[in-house]
């Protein structure tokens, strides 16, 4: 099945850019991080755990005659996702049985949703233009497989902590029309997980995976930057899966490579394969990991274990009732209410309970009448010695305003000490009037490390550059 990875050169050609619209869609995996799996009752804690196979039992271990039952919560959180992305939630939906054989897969078919999933139809705004939703549906997540050494021999190890974890999937329409514009939409996605604080989106161990399908559509007489949804008619007649890729970079520079690998193939008169390839990092490459001669044939059929699921509207006002207060939406009010620049503060959380850790803080800073700006500073530059999000915020304002007094120094007591200070410091005075600025941050902490005091930064440095002669 993963067969021995054969690698492809290729020369990047830019000047076909005009003559061939790369055709893009997403599928994006994300586990969720409920309590317990999503067919049993085992812990769903797959990173967390040092021993393989410590949290397992007969239903994600696939064992004869043990029964699942779905994870309500899961469901929940898929909805969830589905209305944050502007979906239809269909008020019928139900589990089916995909089925394939690979060791990380006990049962021999996988619980995922084929014709009836929990959403369908929605949309993610790109600053390209917008990209549909096809579907987000709920399945369960594999074991994992590990190639290692033991006792000198190659062997293949399988851990199904993370069998049965729950999965959800985001297919997006191949409405996608660029590396830049996929990276964008996957990062967006994953913002939009963490908010509604669903999932940690951990990509390095695997917990959000990203799949492209990648195609060229030619035109031969050029068009310029198409927008928007392909004609069905007009699709290319292949498609390249780009998969397991676990960065936001891997992912634009993975189709760069692709796009410019298809246009090569083209431009010689030949159909790119149908096939499966990898990115290789290091190489800066995809390479094939196997052909497929037509697609699988998964037999899906309705899991008998499992009744359908009916959304009702009672159950979904519930799961609406859960919904946080939109993310622009509360950038822009904080903006408005408190000050807060977006710049500064979106990098600094990602849950929407992280959101309402720094509200609860800054209503308490603006009661206060303390500077909120300053305080961010403080924290950007780590001034401020208190944990985010485990620290109250009532403890933080403590450290906030040990961080920022000032002792009330008059500038008699400092002159003669700057005076000393530049004295016996000559290369670093020539040193900042010959443009090395850096410097002044030398000549700052030698004054501090004599005063003993705290003292404003800006007023030290305007006391230290006046008395330059
Ligand atoms: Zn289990």
């Amino acid at each position: 099945m993963r067969e021995k990875p054969s690698i492809t050169k290729f020369i990047p050609n830019s000047k076909m850019d005009k003559k061939y619209q790369p055709i893009i869609g997403l599928e994006t995996h994300v586990e969720l991080k409920t309590a317990s799996k999503m067919f049993c009752g085992c812990k769903n804690n797959p990173f967390h755990v040092s021993k393989p196979n410590f949290y397992t039992c007969p239903v994600c271990l696939g064992l004869p005659g043990a029964l699942p039952v779905a994870n309500k919560k899961a469901i929940e959180w898929t909805i969830k996702l589905g209305l944050a992305l502007g979906c239809k939630i269909n008020t019928l939906s139900k589990f089916d049985r995909k089925h394939y054989f690979y060791p990380d897969l006990p049962k021999g078919y996988q619980i995922s949703q084929y014709d009836m999933p929990f959403c369908i139809n929605g949309k993610v705004e790109t600053s390209f233009g917008p990209i549909g939703i096809t579907r987000v549906h709920l399945e369960e997540d594999t074991g994992k497989l590990i190639h290692q050494k033991v006792n000198g021999r190659n062997v293949s190890l399988i851990d199904f902590n993370r069998s049965g974890v729950p999965l959800v999937e985001v297919v997006t329409e191949p409405d996608i029309h660029s590396a830049a514009q996929a990276k964008e939409y996957a990062k967006k996605l994953r913002q939009i997980i963490c908010y509604l604080d669903i999932s940690d989106c951990d990509m390095e161990k695997g917990g959000m995976r990203l799949e492209a399908n990648i195609s060229l559509q030619s035109h031969p007489q050029g068009v310029q930057n198409q927008i928007g949804h392909p004609k069905g008619d007009s699709l290319p007649n292949y498609k390249v899966e780009l998969k397991n890729i676990n960065s936001f970079r891997f992912l634009e520079r993975g189709i760069e490579y692709e796009v410019e690998r298809q246009k090569e193939i083209l431009e010689s008169g030949k159909t790119p394969i149908q096939e499966t390839r990898g990115y290789n990092a290091e190489k800066n490459i995809t390479f094939t990991q196997r052909t497929k001669e037509e697609a699988a044939d998964y037999r899906y059929f309705p899991d008998p274990d499992l009744p359908p699921i009916r959304v009702t509207p009672s159950w979904l006002s519930e799961i609406k009732k859960d919904f946080p207060e939109d993310f622009n939406q509360r950038l822009n009010r904080w903006q408005r209410e408190y000050g807060v620049k977006r710049e500064f503060i979106e990098q600094l959380f990602e849950t929407s309970s992280e959101a309402d850790w720094f509200e609860d803080l800054f209503r308490k800073l603006k009661s206060e009448k303390l500077a909120i700006g300053k305080f961010i500073n403080l924290l950007i530059h780590k001034k401020i010695k208190t944990v985010l999000f485990k620290d109250s915020p009532d403890k933080i304002i403590i450290e906030y305003k040990k961080a920022t007094v000032v002792d009330d120094v008059s500038d008699e007591e400092l002159i003669p000490i700057i005076n000393k200070i530049l004295k016996t410091n000559p290369a670093a005075v020539a040193d900042y009037k010959s443009g090395k600025k850096q410097v002044m941050n030398f000549l700052v902490g030698q004054v501090l490390r004599e005063v003993k005091k705290k003292i404003e930064f800006k007023r030290l440095k305007a006391l230290i550059i006046s008395m330059f002669s």
